[in-house]
């Protein structure tokens, strides 16, 4: 049994790591010729974090990354509506880090040439097409600098780790068309500056009728700056392809947030001192009622993108990661194997992206500006009960997976070496 694993991202590289833990042989092959720091801040939340855990990755990702400690809910008017705990200070037995992707990622690649050799990352490998019969797959791949047509390979196994725009997908689903738009435009950036609260904080500010911001830290520096990951969101039709590296406009976004000088952050500020900001559609696709055909398989982004606005499509593509290499032990029948992996993840993974589109954690600020219509309130018990709030967090992590008592349960059973792959 060999797998062919197409797209090096999160999970393609995740992926990796735990066939080569269950000893199923791999090989990864990436797009890209040249590996790069892409993207901005990401979120890893305990649940993906654990996996991450039984490869020593945690530990190199605290090295560089932001263990935040609480998650904090502004109003448009700068006043606090909400705060909750997170990660250790939560009493999770694992971490939750924010971290830029470039930094995961390269982490991650280091990982895998560590582990599996270097041999398992081929770069410069665009997959063009497929073919399979009973006895393997066939993947037929562009040389992506060139565009020469390279030999082709045969695997036992093809899972599509290749993304939003995934090839894999298109070739299964072929009148799918382009990624489905939500009617809001996000623009994320990096500042390098001193800590804003306490330098622990993930923050949400806004709403979705004001105009929304995230924002959080992703890197200490030695002289006590950090690097600070933002992203905003303003709700109006936009008619762009999503590509990861378009760059973006301040005079697109800033005047909507002109007056946003808070005692506690001077947004307009931080904005104006970005080292880059990038432009993204707030996009994603329907679920998918299967994933698996024959010996052919999605994972990640390629199967289940959702709104980046609840810290789970890095932290789902690494949990399919988790599980795939199981089914793949279990079944002799790879066709087999693969059914049993949409059984387990194709119906979870559906509740979670209609949870980030429906019912975000956003939904607390979005509320709380329904309820009081921008105006500044003298307390939030006034406007609604806390403890309405509260539920509105736990919903989302329980339904999700990262709900404490779930991830601390799992921690546990891998402490005792019950959970990892037979
Ligand atoms: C360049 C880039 C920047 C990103 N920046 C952010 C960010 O700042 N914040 C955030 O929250 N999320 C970001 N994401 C998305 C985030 O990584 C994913 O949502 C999540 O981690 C799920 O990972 P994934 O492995 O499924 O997909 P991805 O991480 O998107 O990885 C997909 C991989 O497949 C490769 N690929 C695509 N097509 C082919 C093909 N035909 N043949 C071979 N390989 C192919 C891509 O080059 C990429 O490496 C970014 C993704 C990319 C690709």
């Amino acid at each position: 049994m060999d797998v062919a694993i197409v797209g090096g991202g999160i999970g393609g590289l995740t992926l990796a790591l735990c066939l080569h833990e269950a000893g199923i042989a791999c090989r990864v092959y990436e797009a890209v010729p040249e590996l790069k720091a892409l993207g901005v801040g990401i979120n890893i939340r305990p649940h993906a974090m654990q996996v991450l855990g039984r490869f020593g990755i945690p530990q190199e990702m605290l090295k560089v990354g932001n263990e935040p400690h609480e998650s904090v809910f502004y109003s448009s008017s700068g006043q606090l509506i909400y705060k909750h705990p997170l990660s250790r200070t939560a009493g999770y037995d694992v971490p939750h880090i924010s971290i830029h992707r470039g930094d995961l990622h390269a982490i991650l690649v280091a990982k895998v040439r560590e582990r599996l050799g270097p041999q398992a990352l081929c770069l410069g490998h665009r997959l063009t097409g497929f073919t399979q019969d009973d006895t393997g797959v066939d993947l037929h791949f562009a040389d992506s600098a060139s565009g020469a047509v390279l030999p082709p390979v045969h695997a036992s196994v093809l899972v599509g780790s290749d993304g939003i725009n995934s090839a894999v997908r298109k070739q299964l689903y072929p009148e799918e068309g382009l990624p489905r738009f939500g009617g809001i435009n996000m623009w994320r950036g990096v500042t390098r500056r001193a800590p804003f609260l306490d330098g622990k904080s993930i923050c949400r500010v806004g709403a979705l009728q004001t105009g929304k911001i995230v924002i959080y830290p992703i890197r200490n520096f030695s002289d006590g700056t950090q690097l600070i990951n933002w992203v905003v969101e303003i709700v109006m039709d936009v008619n762009t392809q999503n590509d990861w590296a378009t760059p973006g406009h301040l005079a697109d976004f800033i005047e909507r947030f002109a007056h946003w000088h808070f005692d506690w952050l001077d947004i307009p500020q931080m904005f104006e001192q970005a080292e880059m900001i990038l432009e993204y559609p707030m996009v994603d696709r329907d679920p998918l009622p299967r994933w698996s055909f024959g010996r052919v398989t999605l994972l990640g982004d390629a199967a289940h993108p959702m709104y980046p606005r609840g810290g789970n499509g890095a932290a789902q593509s690494i949990l399919d990661a988790n599980v795939l290499p199981g089914f793949l032990r279990e079944h002799a029948d790879p066709v087999a194997a693969l059914q049993a992996y949409d059984a387990a993840r194709v119906p979870f993974t559906t509740r979670v992206v209609n949870a980030a589109r429906n019912e975000p954690p956003d939904t607390i600020i979005n509320r709380v500006e329904e309820i009081t219509g921008g105006k500044p309130f003298a307390r939030i018990e006034d406007v609604i009960d806390p403890q309405e709030l509260a539920a509105i967090a736990q919903r989302y992590a329980k339904l999700t997976g990262y709900d404490i008592e779930t991830v601390n349960r799992i921690q546990a059973e891998q402490v005792r070496g019950a959970s990892r792959p037979a």
